[in-house]
């Protein structure tokens, strides 16, 4: 891409290109993430828009982190050149919503490190926080956010294609329905960055809707740093 369509105020990254490749494995959840994606899954927690911010905010971390790093060791990483942005797209037919970013990515160590153990502070605090309230733990996923296992309030699948800018790295596709285990197998044609799809749950259709991720979106935008895009369309 030359410098002008990065600056443009349309244009959209997101392609399904990713084909899966080789053996695919199966790991399980930590305990902790079970419980906790347990709890998420069945919310009925009303904010679940929040979802939004958490995967988004992720997205800018992934970025600002590979921003930081190509600064500082631009010779050991792969794609520096390429325009650090988010893309969201919806999907009514598939039913998704889809983040992408060209952050810093991950790799099969990561994935299983990152995604598959809580890291997330506020996660910790809402499961430490449960354990004192009795009943309904709904006001304390919204005070406490719990990152990327938010996603499991809206979707029952959620798929990631991940390939970390370290050189050499190959890319992956991790998947899970949230209900105690994920696979990674290996994809061509994956993007270097992150690609988080959602598979959104019946109740959760107004989430494939743009207008409604559009507002969801303009309350949040302010608060990050890298440019975003929904379906093109510069936000
Ligand atoms: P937190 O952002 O507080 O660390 P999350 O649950 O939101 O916790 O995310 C867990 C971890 O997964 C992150 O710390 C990061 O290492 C990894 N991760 C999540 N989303 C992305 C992404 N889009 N790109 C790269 N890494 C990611
Ligand atoms: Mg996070």
């Amino acid at each position: 891409e030359s410098a002008s369509e990065t600056s443009a105020e349309y244009h959209c990254i997101i392609d399904d290109k990713e084909t899966p490749s080789g053996p695919e494995d199966s790991h399980e959840f930590q305990a902790e993430t079970k419980m906790l994606l347990d709890i998420v899954a069945k919310s009925l927690y009303s904010e679940k828009e929040v979802f939004i911010r958490e995967l988004v905010s992720n997205a800018n971390d992934a970025i600002e982190k590979f921003r930081y790093l190509s600064t500082t060791e631009a010779s050991a990483f792969t794609d520096v050149d390429r325009p650090l942005e988010i893309h969201l797209a919806v999907n009514k037919d598939a039913k998704t919503l889809t983040f992408q970013d060209t952050g810093i990515g991950m790799t099969r160590e990561e994935l299983v490190a990152n995604l598959g153990v809580i890291a997330h502070s506020g996660s910790k605090a809402f499961l430490a926080e449960l354990k004192n309230s009795k009943g309904d733990p709904s006001g304390i996923i919204g005070q406490f956010g719990v990152g990327f296992y938010s996603a499991f309030m809206v979707a029952d699948k959620v798929t990631v294609y991940t390939r970390s800018v370290k050189p050499d790295s190959k890319g992956y596709i991790w998947t899970s329905d949230g209900a105690g285990s994920y696979s990674i197998q290996e994809g061509e044609h994956v993007h270097s960055g992150t690609k988080v799809v959602l598979h959104l749950k019946p109740d959760c259709m107004e989430f494939c809707d743009e207008d409604r991720v559009k507002g969801i979106l303009k309350k949040y935008s302010n608060f990050v740093g890298s440019p975003i895009f929904l379906s093109g369309k510069r936000v």
